[in-house]
């Protein structure tokens, strides 16, 4: 009787299994097949130097693991674990039971890696780690991030100043001290002065020089523990806190007055000028924020109507 011809199938397969051999020994994953005894019968290079082993047919798992941890090298041990034969003992019983199973390793090296491992019926075991440390960010790294995150949240990214949102929580905050007693608060609302001319004259870039200046001149008349920010397009707002309706009147005004001799275009536009007019109200403890905004809102549209350039006090005080 002839052996059976060795197929076209056979064939194939052999050259499959070549290929995937090549291909895990050139990676950089680090690669492992183990046997129903759990001794190690293919490695590749990134495997083998990490843990410094050979697959011989007859370096068993919990082999390579003890003399690792004898040398110094493979896997950082739990810190809970002050024994190595107990962090091995507890390794090992958890290897193998799942069909699966994926878990980040510390390596004595320095690197992190995400170790799976694939466990077939008949106990053979894949393992295969990827190298994670890139991707490990330490404590410090998370709070800069997350301060930048909160910061960007809060920020009106053309002029850099706070947005509405972050103006109406200051203001929210600030009118929660005025409710108990504990405080004071003026609110400006601003808007620019026919500011559909500039941008139909000069531009939309020119306009945006424009906000981005008066944001400047904003900034310039708050103290720190004022507040100030961009509610959209060409409107502000001007928290003032703990002050008179004198002092607050006094700021304004200097706003108003730095903001006719800002020269924002120059040097091209040297002589283009812009001006604001400004609405205000003094905070009462049983405002909301709708209330307060609303009569600040109303005072500036005086402001509007009585010629610009100009503030008013809700309520009709003139300046
Ligand atoms: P008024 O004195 O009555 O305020 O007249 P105004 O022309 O300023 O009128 P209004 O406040 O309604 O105009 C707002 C204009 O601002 C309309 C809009 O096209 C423009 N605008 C809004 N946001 C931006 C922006 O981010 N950049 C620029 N360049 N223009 C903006
Ligand atoms: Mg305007
Ligand atoms: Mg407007």
């Amino acid at each position: 009787m002839d052996a059976a011809p060795f197929s076209q199938a056979d064939a194939e397969q052999t050259l499959l299994a070549r290929q995937l051999l090549a291909l895990h020994q050139a990676s950089p994953q680090l690669l492992a097949l183990f046997d129903d005894q759990d001794v190690l019968r293919f490695a590749n290079e990134a495997f083998c130097q990490t843990f410094d082993v050979r697959p011989d047919g007859q370096t068993r798992w919990l082999d390579m693991m003890r003399r690792n941890l004898a040398s110094g090298r493979g896997n950082v041990m739990s810190a809970a674990d002050s024994d190595a034969e107990a962090w091995l003992a507890g390794a090992a019983s958890r290897r193998g039971k799942q069909p699966f199973r994926a878990f980040e390793a510390d390596l004595i090296d320095g690197r992190w890696i995400w170790m799976t491992e694939t466990t077939q019926p008949d106990g053979w075991m894949f393992c295969s780690a990827s190298d994670i440390t890139a991707l490990k960010i330490d404590g410090r790294t998370l709070r800069q991030e997350r301060d930048r995150a909160l910061r960007a949240a809060q920020t009106d990214a053309m002029t850099g100043i706070s947005n509405r949102a972050h103006v109406l929580q200051q203001m929210q905050e600030q009118l929660s001290r005025v409710q108990i007693g504990a405080g004071q608060m003026a609110v400006a609302l601003l808007d620019l002065d026919h500011f559909k001319r500039i941008n139909d004259s000069l531009g939309h870039a020119a306009g945006d020089a424009v906000i981005c200046d008066f944001a400047r001149q904003l900034q310039a008349c708050s103290r720190r523990v004022d507040a100030c920010g961009r509610m959209g397009g060409e409107e502000f707002a001007l928290l003032l806190v703990d002050v008179s309706a004198e002092q607050a009147q006094a700021v304004i005004e200097r706003l108003l007055e730095r903001t006719r001799q800002a020269a924002p275009l120059a040097p091209e536009q040297a002589a283009m000028r812009y001006t604001a007019s400004a609405g205000l109200t003094l905070a009462r403890s049983g405002d909301t924020i709708a209330e307060l905004c609303h009569r600040a809102d109303e005072a500036l549209y005086q402001a509007k109507a009585a010629g610009r350039d100009r503030w008013r006090w809700a309520g009709g005080v003139n300046g």
